[in-house]
């Protein structure tokens, strides 16, 4: 049975633990230590060394049926920040932080939904596949734990990510692909007072081509671009000779995010020609989208699942990317699942208690389907 109580308590204990990115020591022992007390052998892969961070990703066996479908649970160990010192504070049935920092129910909601389930289905001595649990490092910092990780080692036929928002029976099925640019615009320095007509200005270049950009914000159903950073100049009485812009497009189609992404850059590149100057120009695919086929088996698992425990299914294509690209990327059908959590990487984050609750149940009726699953 899922011990409500319980998973409150364990939740809480989650978010009084300090795990920024690449910081995440404290709740790679604390869940290394949880796992063990359950009576598993968990183990800590290399990704910190990898990654210049101080905890790997917590990888843990749940041993089931070897003849039946086996399951990847995946929720991250770190948050964003204003993440030190998180305290959860109870008011009925939401959970919230003091007002000073986030709560992190990205993603301790997903972990302590994964312990919870686990816990329950052993006491309830529940048949199902095999389990392997992975708490990956560093989502928030670049997917970098999920991109580490080693799946060779994880035998498993689908996955499931618990770190999506909305009602709970919310999956996330369709993700875009992310590609981030930096692009320096190049103009000549002179005396702005003196001889200004020597100069050209690489801060007018980049407003030009900024205000002109063929595509900005919301571009359509499922593509957006944004420039988030601006850097340049040395002095008020200097014409700039060097201006750096950092953007991103993100697309769901393959072609089209290839498509939007060049006719910005060539943009920017042609802007700054025809007023005289050059870019310097760096993109780069941070993570890969995914559409999974609404005909899929894991989708079968999710309507399965939606019908046993009664939770309306809800199948979402979302905006931001997660370990689910990545995971999806190797060849494992994976989708993210809600756990509830709202305003997420703000100081007004919160969770309800009984959408926790009742993602413990609708991840339950998953591993039942899984483990009734004919492949
Ligand atoms: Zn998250």
């Amino acid at each position: 049975m899922i011990n409500r109580q319980r998973l409150v308590d364990e939740f809480v204990s989650l978010v009084g633990i300090d795990s920024l990115s690449k910081k995440e020591r404290k709740m790679a022992d604390y869940l290394l230590q949880k796992l063990k007390d359950m009576g598993f052998k968990p183990y800590e892969d290399d990704t910190g060394k990898n990654i210049g961070g101080d905890a790997g990703n917590v990888i843990c066996r749940v041993k089931g049926s070897k003849e039946r479908p086996a399951l990847l649970l995946m929720a991250h160990m770190d948050t964003v920040v204003p993440g030190l010192d998180k305290k959860a504070v109870i008011d009925g049935d939401i959970i919230r932080s003091d007002g000073s920092t986030i709560l992190g129910s990205d993603d301790a909601s997903g972990i302590a939904i994964i312990l919870e389930t686990i816990k329950s289905l052993k006491e309830d001595n529940m048949e199902h596949g095999d389990i392997y649990i992975a708490f990956t490092v560093c989502e928030e910092g670049g997917l970098l734990g999920a991109k580490n990780l080693d799946l060779s080692k994880l035998p498993v036929d689908f996955a499931v990510i618990l770190d999506e928002g909305g009602p709970i029976g919310t999956a996330a099925v369709k993700a875009p692909y992310y590609n981030r640019f930096k692009v320096t615009f190049k103009g000549k320095a002179a005396h702005a007072g003196i001889e200004p007509e020597k100069g050209i200005s690489a801060i007018m270049m980049a407003a030009k081509a900024m205000a002109s950009m063929p595509h900005f914000g919301r571009i359509d159903d499922e593509s957006t671009s944004n420039i988030g950073i601006i850097h340049g100049g040395e002095a008020r009485n200097i014409v700039c000779d060097a201006c750096t812009i950092e953007g991103e497009v993100r697309s769901i189609e393959k072609d089209r995010i290839d498509s939007l992404t060049n006719e910005i850059l060539e943009h920017f590149k042609k802007t700054a020609e025809e007023m005289g100057g050059t870019t310097r120009i760096e993109v780069e695919t941070e993570y890969p989208g995914f559409i999974i086929d609404e005909n899929a088996p894991i989708i079968e698992l999710l309507k399965k699942a939606s019908e046993t425990s009664g939770i309306p299914l809800n199948l979402v294509s979302t905006g931001g990317g997660s370990d689910t690209n990545i995971i999806n990327d190797a060849g494992i059908p994976a989708v993210n699942i809600s756990v509830g959590m709202e305003k997420v990487h703000s100081t007004e984050e919160y969770v309800r208690i009984s959408d926790m609750e009742k993602a413990c149940h609708f991840l339950t009726a998953i591993i039942k389907a899984a483990y009734s699953y004919n492949y």
